[in-house]
């Protein structure tokens, strides 16, 4: 043994192994753990759809459009009377909002200046998770939203007001359903809204039985 590096006693180096193992060990347990918490929810089937209600006022009826370029079951909902500005938005079904804030930037189209600068993405918008993978989405919200993250909110529950934050052209509601990874045509009521597509202008109208809040 008079070449070459001396070699550290064998006691060492089992140590040194050890720790390897132990470290290689926590590593899959962790990685066992985040597949756990994160994909196998992500991946699990979706729950049955719940019985979402149209989230404006009970007894309303509403104008449900696209357009081209809008995307497919995307809904924007206009009262067919009175002023949009700032009516009650309700929760279609209840869950856990898990987003309430801004979506891009809020611009300034307000009701005392409706022409004011336009804004970029939803502006004001609320998610809520009704469990079972179904989300809602609620966007161009006149003010903050009503409510906060992780607060629980009950059907017919309202959530914000009707306004033209974000990237919106006048007072309205924009609205999605959600299911797992993929946005579904919307229904209401038990119904589908008939906004299946963006590739024409087109309208169905729909009075609201969101009447439990
Ligand atoms: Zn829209």
């Amino acid at each position: 043994m008079t070449t070459g590096q001396p070699r550290p006693p064998r006691s060492h180096r089992r140590r040194r192994n050890r720790l390897v193992l132990v470290v290689l060990a926590l590593g899959a347990v962790a990685a066992l753990v985040a597949v756990a918490v994160v994909v196998v929810p992500l991946v699990r089937p979706p729950g049955p759809r719940p019985l979402f209600q149209l989230p404006v006022a009970c007894g309303e009826t509403w104008q449900l459009g696209t357009y081209p370029g809008h995307d497919d079951y995307d809904v924007d909902l206009f009262p067919i009377e009175g002023q949009a500005w700032g009516r009650p938005v309700l929760a279609s079904y209840g869950g856990t909002v898990t987003v309430a804030g801004v979506n891009g930037s809020l611009g300034g189209r307000t009701p005392q200046d409706p022409d004011g600068p336009r804004g970029r993405g939803g502006g004001y918008w609320v998610k809520i998770d009704h469990g079972g993978r179904w989300e809602t989405q609620y966007l161009h919200l006149l003010e903050a939203p009503m409510v906060e993250v992780g607060q629980r909110v009950e059907q017919g529950q309202q959530i914000g007001k009707v306004g033209s934050t974000g990237n919106s052209g006048a007072p309205h509601l924009h609205y999605e359903q959600r299911r797992g990874w993929e946005k579904v045509e919307a229904h209401f009521d038990g119904a589908p809204s008939g906004i299946t597509h963006d590739d024409t202008e087109y309208t169905v109208r729909r009075t609201s039985n969101n009447c439990v809040g």
